[in-house]
């Protein structure tokens, strides 16, 4: 028999959005929050510089507004920039509320804004280079302080709940969810009266991300599988530098590197950015990004070198104290000479579509921070909108939940039922295919674009949605398996997205309509729920 928790509101994910929301609705309801593994682990602990907002007298909401459809490349909703620009100052008050250490302007009470790539004015508000770490140690501790705020971590959530799937009623609500409690290695029923997604984005669907494991997508795929609209998923940002080595994983090189005076080249020592735009490595990310990509496919290599040696060793101990350590941890003293680098996918622009409230089509089901699309970002990122994007959506969809006391009714949710699967006996299917996924959506849906490499990699992820399916079916799930089975359903959702666009904008660039076209849409895709499905709920073989 599984075991069944019951709460009022479930949270998947405690990065920035998941925390916040929690926070801002434990003074009225019970809320759990689950997590993939420990409490912290997630992009928001990683986030260097900082969160957009207008906070000086000379900077305007018009100037912010329009600083974010230029860099999404005129694809936002400027609707949902607008709301998020106006609710960035008292956003960024809530976040000095919970007390986040906001670095100063010195001795003064003013806090210090820096300017990023894109933003016409100084609206960066960061605590030193680790704004992430700040916000999220101080919201951890803030919701562990909190009576009402319960921490599930290292629960994999598997699969939403709603009453469509278990042939309850023809609406289609969130009443739960089951998740794999990685502890006991068994799967536990959350029974849910509201569920919001705030499981983060979908990076790790690419061989290099500078993400952490969480990024595989489990939320976008679960609202898919549960009959949500997604949208924009040709939309990933890719960071031009991270260190390429096996050990180092994620590690990224920051862009200020470059900016100081680093030098891009080929593996002969050859520099090369010039070819490319005549502002050199400092042309914008993704400009670098897609001449890194360009040069390491023409040649067959595994990554190009960036160089700051020339420089004083004393300035780049100074200027880049933790990069200079990090990769010196690795066996690379960058006062010394080239350090390896490749571009990594950084952020999904898309995401599960939501309105304002970060409401879904499934009733009851919510979805906010980067794993939704709220329009905000359009075909691009501008720089540190992504953070401010999970506090105003998290504390809007807060309100929207405080304002509802509409009853609900309690649903029997059946068991998990293990008995009709046996254990893997073939584990190596799985890391197999989780290595082959990674890849080819690297060479064929990665900073560069082609019908024939998009057909290629279409053909790949059918079968490998089609073997994991089977997969699924018959064994029992572990942690692995389960995330394989997300980042296939994500990876398919990028290529569908991909292939539909038939123009290059923003971050989606294909050799075959390298011009933008007026009259541009979003790319909202519409899921279909199985009608085996419908008509017999208990055709999952994990269902008792
Ligand atoms: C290196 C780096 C630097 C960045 N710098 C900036 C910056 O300066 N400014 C900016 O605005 N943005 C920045 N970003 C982007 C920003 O950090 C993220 O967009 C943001 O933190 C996402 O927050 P989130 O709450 O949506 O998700 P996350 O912080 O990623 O949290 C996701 C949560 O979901 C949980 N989860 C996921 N799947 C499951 C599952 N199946 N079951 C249970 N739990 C699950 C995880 O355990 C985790 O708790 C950066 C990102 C990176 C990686």
């Amino acid at each position: 028999m599984s075991k069944h928790l019951h709460h009022d509101i479930v949270i998947i994910g405690a990065g920035a959005a998941g925390l916040t929301l929690a926070l801002e609705l434990a003074n009225e309801h019970k809320v759990a929050i689950l997590t993939k593994g420990d409490i912290s682990e997630g992009s928001t602990l990683y986030a260097q510089g900082g969160v957009a907002a207008v906070m000086s007298d000379k900077d305007t909401v018009d100037s912010h507004v329009q600083d974010t459809i230029n860099a999404g490349a005129e694809l936002g909703n400027e609707d949902a920039i607008r709301f998020t620009v106006e609710n960035s100052k008292p956003s960024i008050d809530w976040l000095i509320d919970q007390g986040v250490p906001f670095t100063r302007n010195g001795e003064s009470d003013d806090y210090h804004l820096t300017k990023e790539g894109g933003h016409s004015h100084r609206r960066i508000i960061h605590a030193a280079d680790a704004t992430g770490l700040a916000i999220s140690q101080t919201l951890v501790k803030n919701a562990l302080a909190h009576p009402n705020i319960h921490f599930y971590p290292d629960r994999v959530a598997i699969d939403l709940v709603t009453t469509q799937k278990l042939g309850l009623s023809e609406q289609n609500r969130v009443i739960g969810l089951y998740a794999l409690n990685q502890k006991t290695d068994t799967v536990e029923v959350f029974h849910a009266h509201r569920v919001a997604l705030a499981t983060g984005g979908s990076s790790k669907v690419y061989l290099y991300t500078s993400n952490p494991d969480t990024a595989s997508g489990d939320g976008i795929a679960m609202a898919w599988r549960a009959g949500c609209r997604v949208g924009n998923m040709e939309f990933n940002q890719f960071h031009p530098t991270c260190l390429y080595d096996a050990k180092a994983k994620t590690f990224l090189i920051s862009e200020a590197v470059r900016g100081e005076g680093g030098r891009l080249l080929l593996p002969d020592g050859t520099r090369f950015m010039f070819n490319f735009d005549e502002r050199g490595e400092l042309a914008p990310r993704d400009i670098v990004a897609r001449a890194i990509d360009h040069e390491m496919k023409r040649l067959g290599v595994k990554h190009v070198l960036l160089d700051i040696s020339h420089k004083d060793p004393e300035f780049i101990k100074e200027h880049f104290p933790t990069i200079y350590k990090r990769c010196l941890n690795y066996g690379h003293d960058m006062t010394k000479g080239p350090i390896p680098v490749v571009p990594a996918a950084h952020y999904t622009c898309g995401g599960v579509v939501v309105d304002q409230h970060g409401t879904t089509d499934v009733t009851d089901l919510y979805a906010i921070g980067e794993a939704s699309y709220t329009g905000l970002h359009g075909a691009n990122r501008l720089a540190s909108n992504s953070l401010l994007e999970c506090i105003v959506y998290a504390r809007s969809a807060a309100q929207k939940m405080l304002a509802d006391n509409e009853p609900r009714a309690d649903y029997q949710i059946p068991d998990w039922d293990s008995s009709k699967v046996t254990d893997s006996d073939e584990d190596v299917v799985i890391t197999h295919n989780w290595h082959e996924l990674r890849r080819f959506m690297w060479d064929y849906v990665g900073i560069v674009r082609t019908n024939k490499r998009l057909l290629r990699a279409k053909h790949r992820v059918d079968l490998l949605l089609s073997e994991i399916e089977e997969f699924y079916s018959n064994y029992r799930v572990s942690a692995d398996l389960l995330e394989l089975r997300n980042l296939a359903v994500v990876a398919d959702l990028i290529i569908q997205s991909a292939m539909a666009r038939k123009e290059s904008r923003g971050l989606h660039f294909t050799l075959d309509y390298p011009d933008k076209h007026e009259n541009s849409t979003p790319t909202i895709l519409k899921p279909r729920i199985r009608s085996s499905e419908l008509e017999n709920p208990s055709a999952c073989p994990h269902i008792a």
